[in-house]
């Protein structure tokens, strides 16, 4: 694999030239190339776990806001949370993503006795990420002395209007702001946001990919905007895939090292999404390790795909969907490469 030093991410002001001046088949082939070179042909695999779909928040594209009546809500208890680390540490994880709606049930107290315990019981060996929406300075700090390395937050739009309406009036500098100090509390920070938003136009998903650059974010995913017939925005058309695919290749661009996953939403409105991300420049995987029995209520948009497998049955998928385009799964830990050179 490529030497660091060889590599040169696409500055700014390059971000603009390539997203204006470039074909999506030029890109693609600029981005597949360059992630082959730094990535290899593993796409890493991470251990999603779907905590609780309750939520104080009311985004207004998300089904598991809190005005959505039409959604039995669930969470997950302390010992079934961690019977799913220990049983996906069994069959190979070594990184778990705790993800879930604001529940206040969840606190930082909880949160903090969480990841410790599952630090202790996959003797260290395992990454946490925890993804639970907003929280102050001193929960973050709370949440990395417990042992968390890792936390996922999208900014979802860079256009601070749209994302103060999509939000009911809450602030990007809020959010941009706590994604700042993740990074100066020493997590690894994932970030990211949707294509296809309403209101959407080149200049902000230009901006979205400036930002990714700006904050050099170690994780970034980007899935396509499905509407929510239970949700304000249920009657707007989605979109296809492609501009969420051109924003993959673009970001592989700017980000040569950051991890990029295949996201659920692009699997979800094209059959071979996650394949077709991965061809243009991502190189992750999120199977799903949530119970059956609650996944359908995770419910953020219609069409999710996997709802009827078993974490070890959308490991066994996987792997057969990436052999057809030649990678291989991986279990590594997959931390941050900028902490490896
Ligand atoms: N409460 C956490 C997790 C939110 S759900 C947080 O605020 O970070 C995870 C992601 O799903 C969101 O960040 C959003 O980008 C995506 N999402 C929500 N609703 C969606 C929809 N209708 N279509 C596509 N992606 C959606």
């Amino acid at each position: 694999m490529s030497d660091k030093n060889s590599i040169t991410p696409l500055n700014v002001d390059e971000i603009y030239t390539f997203f204006t001046g470039k074909s999506d088949d030029e890109l693609k082939k600029l981005a597949s190339d360059l992630t082959l070179a730094v990535h290899g042909k593993d796409v890493l695999l991470r251990g999603l776990i779907e905590y609780s779909n309750y939520c104080t928040q009311d985004c207004l594209y998300c089904g598991i806001r809190a005005e959505n009546d039409k959604i039995t809500r669930y969470r997950l208890n302390e010992e079934q949370l961690l019977q799913l680390v220990n049983d996906g540490f069994a069959a190979g994880f070594r990184t778990f993503v705790l993800q879930g709606g604001e529940d206040p049930v969840f606190d930082v107290k909880t949160q903090c006795r969480i990841v410790e315990k599952i630090k202790t019981s996959t003797n260290g060996e395992c990454a946490v990420t925890l993804s639970s929406g907003m929280l102050k300075r001193d929960e973050l700090l709370q949440l990395k002395s417990a042992g968390a390395d890792r936390y996922l937050l999208r900014f979802e739009t860079s256009d601070e209007k749209n994302y103060s309406y999509l939000k009911c009036g809450e602030s990007l500098s809020k959010r941009l702001g706590m994604l700042s100090d993740l990074k100066e509390l020493d997590y690894q920070v994932g970030s990211g946001f949707m294509t296809g938003l309403p209101g959407e136009t080149d200049e902000i998903l230009i901006k979205n990919l400036q930002i990714c650059s700006e904050f050099n974010f170690d994780m970034v995913g980007i899935g396509p905007f499905i509407p929510n017939p239970d949700t304000p925005l249920g009657n707007l058309t989605g979109e296809n895939i492609n501009i969420a695919l051109k924003c993959v290749s673009m970001l592989r661009l700017a980000l040569p090292f950051a991890h990029i996953p295949a996201t659920t939403a692009a699997g979800s409105i094209d059959q071979t999404g996650r394949e077709k991300m991965i061809e243009h420049g991502a190189n992750v995987l999120m199977p799903n390790l949530t119970p059956v029995s609650v996944k359908a209520n995770y419910l953020l948009y219609p069409g999710k795909i996997c709802l009827d497998e078993s974490g070890q049955q959308c490991v066994g998928c996987m792997s057969l969907r990436m052999k057809s385009i030649g990678r291989n799964i991986s279990f590594n830990r997959g931390d941050a490469l900028r902490l490896n050179h």
